[in-house]
């Protein structure tokens, strides 16, 4: 726990009051904090190197290059990906799976096609999907969630007929923390010939991913999940299917020449990457997975397992609360319910207490609906959090019982 403090104690958003009380902050989910070396990190940029980068002969263009080509290779290692140039950068995850569903999946999905994803998933892994089907008539199927938050697998297997041409899941939901199988996803969706795709957005801030081992085809990462800016993320695809593609958007940076008959593309990775990019994002990206690193995986996941099994503990034991979804295989996500009370009241008189937690459908809606929900609260977990602030979370929902139960 000592050594938590001292994690804690290097960001330094945390150190402040809400009111009366010090900030409990349980909504890493929606975004973790940021250490005060990913901040310092983009300061530094601007202060001293701020250029365009790829296209500079000039020293500070040079420094932005370099720094912003440095996080890319950060991140491909982070991940063990085989070559750097399978990172590309991107806004985030949502833009990830966008450029996945329109620069792979449109021009290649038709009529009697399916594009299989789970009831778990995050708008942002349902709607590109759905655009692409209204646009090519190919159809979306769901594989259902069971009552403890786990993937059902054997409808997963009966759903991955031929007809499946993609398979995109969620690596850990963020509504309620279930870790998928997503290996053994990719293994079935590859036996039926399907390509495959991770929203890695819950992941990599809190459990080692390695993409080589899990052999996916695509993998979306959200940079603001991980400790990094916001407006920064990344899309990790196989070499060989980057460069089949063709590029998503066109103008500055993804070409090799440009004229008025004909316009050549860039390489892979720059291919995608058109316009001028978030250079100060990237940087503090690159530093946030050099801080991941020097915590260490396992040391996060041990410390949010431990949160996790506290956390539970703490809320079972108040009358009135309901846990949703709490799989065996579970990231740092609590979701719950108060009996007659409703999730933003709930949120409300937390936030009177310090304590700031997430409440509503969490961009899930047919995960709430699958569990017959409008909306949860939803505490999620992180490696700066300990059990205090868990206890200030239990102290918080027992006076909103007192309040409105
Ligand atoms: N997928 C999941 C599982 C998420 O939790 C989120 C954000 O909450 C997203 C995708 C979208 O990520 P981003 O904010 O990087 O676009």
């Amino acid at each position: 726990m000592k050594h938590t403090q001292i994690i804690a104690d290097s960001f330094p958003a945390l150190h402040q009051t809400i009111g009366d009380n010090r900030l409990v902050y349980l909504d890493s989910a929606a975004t973790t904090q940021k250490p005060q070396c990913v901040i310092d990190a983009i300061v530094a940029y601007y202060e001293h190197d701020n250029a365009n980068i790829h296209r500079g002969v000039h020293t500070l263009s040079q420094r932005a290059t370099q720094a912003y080509e440095n996080a890319r290779l950060q991140i491909a290692n982070l991940l063990h990906c085989s070559r750097h140039e399978e990172v590309i950068f991107v806004r985030g995850a949502t833009e990830a799976i966008n450029l996945i569903a329109q620069a792979y999946a449109r021009p290649r999905l038709g009529e009697g096609d399916v594009i299989l994803i789970t009831e778990m998933e995050h708008h942002s892994n349902i709607v590109p999907w759905q655009l692409v089907c209204e646009q090519t008539g190919a159809s979306l199927e769901v594989v259902p969630v069971c009552d403890d938050g786990s993937l059902d697998m054997e409808a997963y297997k009966s759903l991955l007929t031929k007809d499946v041409v993609i398979v995109s899941m969620a690596h850990v939901s963020n509504a309620i923390g279930t870790i998928n199988p997503v290996k053994e996803i990719c293994k079935l969706a590859r036996e039926v010939g399907a390509t495959t795709v991770v929203d890695g957005a819950q992941a990599t801030g809190h459990l080692r991913v390695d993409i080589s081992d899990i052999d996916c085809d695509f993998y979306a990462i959200s940079g603001h999940k991980m400790f990094g800016p916001t407006g920064i993320g990344c899309l990790f695809g196989k070499y060989e299917l980057l460069q089949e593609m063709e590029p998503w958007q066109g103008g500055g940076d993804m070409i090799l020449s440009v004229s008025f008959e004909e316009t050549t593309w860039n390489d892979v990775p720059f291919k995608f990457e058109a316009g001028t990019p978030n250079i100060a994002g990237a940087i503090g990206l690159g530093v946030a997975v050099s801080w991941i690193q020097e915590i260490g995986y396992d040391k996060i996941s041990k410390h949010e397992q431990e949160l996790l099994a506290y956390g539970r503990e703490v809320l079972l034991a108040i009358d009135g609360v309901d846990i949703v979804g709490a799989s065996k295989h579970n990231a740092g996500v609590i979701a719950f319910t108060l009996r007659g009370v409703h999730p933003h009241d709930v949120g409300t008189i937390l936030d009177h207490a310090g304590v700031a937690i997430r409440t509503g459908n969490h961009c899930a809606e047919p995960l709430m609906k699958r569990f017959g929900l409008a909306a949860t609260c939803r505490a999620s977990l992180c490696i700066y959090n300990t059990r205090k602030d868990l206890d200030c979370l239990g102290v918080g929902i027992k006076e909103a019982m007192r309040i409105l139960g």
